[in-house]
Parts: structure tokens; sequence; C-alpha cells
């Protein structure tokens, strides 16, 4: 079977036509999983959380769903460093949510943090302005993540 493994787009698009009603079933349950447990979940994790409840569900229908759920906003997707695709809810809005990440390298353990948010505000704001006018580049977002050994991992 054909792989994805990163965020970029799906290798699949087109195979799907007529699925519908499948679609809408597996956005839901796969909504319904990601809200109740907070993290990031790599395709396998959801595919195995969503097969709980509707067993006949395709990889390839929980792939196309959350790269669907991705455009439309609803989850966010990551790739930490090992080019594996890592899908997390964006709970309330985009900006509300905004959060960066602490990555463990030994043990994968993704830490969300929210702390120093205001402090960051200002100097991305600098960088940015820098960056923009430097490069011309009109920016949009941006991604922070840090790199390193969790607490665990140290001993
Ligand atoms: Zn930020
Ligand atoms: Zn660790
Ligand atoms: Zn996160």
């Amino acid at each position: 079977m054909p792989r994805r493994d990163g965020c970029g787009p799906p290798w699949f698009s087109g195979q799907l036509r007529g699925c519908g009603r499948r679609l809408t079933a597996a956005r839901e349950l796969i909504l319904d999983v990601m809200s109740r447990k907070e993290g990031h979940f790599s395709v396998e994790e959801v595919y195995a959380a969503v097969r709980k409840q509707y067993p006949r569900v395709g990889l390839v229908t929980v792939y196309r769903t959350l790269t669907l759920l991705v455009e439309m906003g609803l989850l966010a997707c990551h790739e930490f460093g090992d080019g594996r695709a890592r899908y997390e809810m964006i709970r309330g809005s985009k900006s509300e949510d905004h959060h960066h990440h602490l990555v463990c390298t030994s043990c994968n353990r993704v830490v969300d943090y929210r702390d120093f948010i205001d402090d960051e505000v200002q100097l991305l704001k600098k960088t940015e302005a820098a960056l923009s006018k430097r490069f011309r580049f009109k920016i949009n977002d941006h991604v922070i993540e840090f790199y390193g050994l969790c607490e665990k991992c140290q001993k």
C-alpha cells in the first residue's frame, strides 16, 4: 500500500470518488476521538482509535479525512523532526490555541506550552518585521519547536 507519512498533499487524491457518506462518518468519529484526548496523534493512532468504534473504516479513509480536517482548519498537522505527520485538534480559534512544542528526541514525547507567548509576540513581531523587509516576504504564521531531552530521558 502506498504511504504518505508527512503533512504534504495526499498521494491518493482522486481515488475516493463516491465515498462522501463514509467520509462524513469518519470525520465525525475522528473529531470525536480527538476531542477526548489532548495530544499529537499519528495516523496509525487515530486509525486504531476510530476502528474501535467503526471497524470497517479503512486506513485510506482516515488519511483522506485527516487531510480534509486540516484543510478545514479543525486539525493541525506537525512533523516533529522525523517527517511523520502528527495531528492535533485546534481548540477554539487558531489564535486562541496558539502554542509551541518541546519535542523529546529520545521518547518522542511532545509537550505543548503556552507560557511566554506574550514575550514571544514582542520578539517575533520584531523578527518578522525585519524578515519581511529583508526578503519582501509576507509572513502569515510560524512554528516553533524545541528539540532535546525530557526530564525522564535525562536520567
Ligand atoms: Zn508562536
Ligand atoms: Zn523523553
Ligand atoms: Zn501541540
